[in-house]
């Protein structure tokens, strides 16, 4: 049902009377009325908080690749090779603007929610202690260039530059640096097994801890382009710190993080008072020929060769090879497995089935998935015609 209606404000005159003023006239939808004559309105603050999030809440970039776009090739503490951060197909979804065929769900927007709300309490706090020098910096800056001579940028956001300042045991600020300061990126999370990377709970490799690779190569990034943001302020930025918040435990972690030639060479992690962190072997690991070693090749060289790889990539009409695997292949499988990269779980899940999705996370959490793997675990025998579409639907039970 339509109604007409209009809506008054009531405004205070220069001689004290109120007069009414129109602000709007128009029609409203009245609400639903339900047969039992009870009132049913579709009114839901938290459904529409999700649309607008969904809609909107997110943040805007400013062009170019972006530091959550990072990848590396390193050498883990196990000594084998490995490929690090975001997937170049996945970029290439993104940047070219294909439809996301697995967007985040409700849960997802909301866990996004309580991850800015985090954000923002600090920088409050930050604010009102005086060390917050700004917040949700937008930053854009050349990272290198293509073979054909373009210009490659990189645009983030860096969370808050803090000044650097001394501190009693309280955290009451007592002295303040006005030439210094710090790049910090905030991160909430939740679940055990944050818990155990993050803050080293019944972790034996980092009893203390150790950030996300993706985190580090992101802040990683905000070090190597901060050149432009200690010119605007007058600062320097000798180090980045990365805060961990649990927001389910309320515990918190954070590191200290460093490149090893200035602006450029290997990223480092630190605790708070410079020391590097180094992954422990323990005696049981020892017996059994185990002797981790620092990870190597996590550098900004080595990562800014995989931006302009990925910006190369952009330029094709068609989408890259997949840097992950939604199921591992027998092969890889094996390989994987010798190395001790597998999960008990991971190998008993793999043996299990045969369409089982047992592979990279990267492609498990991947909003374009269902793009890139259409027949789901057996697109790529599809592609390479080892089995008719038809058959692969048969196959994973439709
Ligand atoms: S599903 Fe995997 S391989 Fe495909 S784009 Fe996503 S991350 Fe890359």
């Amino acid at each position: 049902m339509v109604l007409f209606c209009e809506t008054y404000l009531l405004i205070s005159s220069h001689n004290g009377r109120y007069k009414r003023v129109v602000a709007h006239r128009g029609s409203v939808t009245a609400p639903r009325s339900s047969i039992n004559g009870d009132l049913m309105t579709n009114f839901d603050p938290i459904q529409n908080y999700i649309y607008s999030k969904r809609n909107g809440g997110l943040r805007i970039s400013l062009g170019g690749l972006n530091p959550t776009g990072a990848s590396c090739e390193i050498i883990n503490e196990h000594g084998n090779p490995k490929l690090i951060g975001k997937c170049h197909r996945q970029v290439w979804y993104s940047k070219k603007r294909i439809p996301r065929t697995n967007v985040s769900d409700d849960l997802s927007m909301i866990r996004f929610g309580i991850g800015d709300a985090y954000e923002e309490e600090l920088q409050k706090h930050w604010e009102k202690q005086g060390i917050l020098l700004a917040s949700n910096l937008k930053i854009k800056a050349p990272i290198g260039v293509c073979s054909d001579g373009e210009q490659i940028d990189m645009s983030g956001e860096i969370d808050a530059i803090l000044r650097m300042a001394e501190m009693d045991d309280k955290g009451r600020v007592i002295g303040m640096n006005m030439d210094e300061a710090v790049a910090i990126e905030v991160k909430s999370t939740r679940g055990y097994f944050s818990e155990k990377v993050l803050l080293g709970k019944a972790n034996k490799m980092y009893p203390i801890g150790f950030p996300k690779m993706e985190h580090l190569m992101q802040t990683g990034m905000y070090l190597h382009t901060r050149k432009v943001v200690e010119d605007t302020y007058g600062v320097k930025i000798p180090y980045g710190i990365i805060v961990y918040g649990l927001v389910d435990a309320c515990k918190t972690n954070q590191f200290r993080i460093e490149l090893s030639n200035g602006y450029d060479g290997e990223i480092l992690v630190k605790t708070m008072d410079g020391r590097l962190i180094t992954p422990v072997t323990d005696p049981m690991s020892m017996l059994e020929g185990a002797d981790y070693k620092s990870i190597q090749g996590l550098t900004i060289e080595n990562i800014l060769e995989r931006y302009v790889l990925s910006y190369e990539k952009l330029k094709a009409d068609t989408p890259p090879e997949r840097d992950f695997s939604l199921r591992f292949s027998d092969e890889l499988f094996e390989e994987l497995k010798s190395q001790g990269e597998l999960t008990k779980t991971k190998m008993a899940a793999f043996a299990k089935s045969h369409i089982t999705p047992v592979g990279d996370w990267q492609c498990s959490y991947c909003d374009w998935k269902d793009e890139c793997y259409p027949f789901g675990v057996m697109t790529e025998l599809v592609e390479s015609g080892g089995i008719t579409k038809e058959d692969a639907m048969r196959e994973l039970g439709f």
